[in-house]
């Protein structure tokens, strides 16, 4: 049997069963399946800029900063830190 013709996805605003709206991450603008507050800014982020931070975080604690203390600290710091780790890592 032949292939039958897959057609394109849909990508708008789509709910799913359990009621949560997708969105686009605040930070990079992928379109989310799954929102996740962001450690330091708060921000409604995707699993990639999650991971992101999870990096930084472990990077954090090699350096002895410790995450904790940045959680909510917002986008200039945010920035600042990776700018920092970047340097040093
Ligand atoms: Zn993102």
């Amino acid at each position: 049997m032949g292939n039958e013709k897959i057609g394109k996805g849909k990508k708008g605003p789509m709910k799913n069963t359990s009621g949560i709206t997708t969105s686009k991450c605040e930070r990079c603008g992928e379109n989310l399946r799954i929102r996740i507050t962001s450690w330091f800014t708060n921000e409604t982020i995707g699993l990639k800029c999650m991971a992101e931070e999870d990096a930084l975080k472990n990077t954090m604690s090699l350096l002895k900063m410790n995450p904790d203390e940045h959680k909510g600290c917002g986008r200039e710091q945010y920035e600042k830190i990776k700018q920092i780790v970047s340097q040093v890592a």
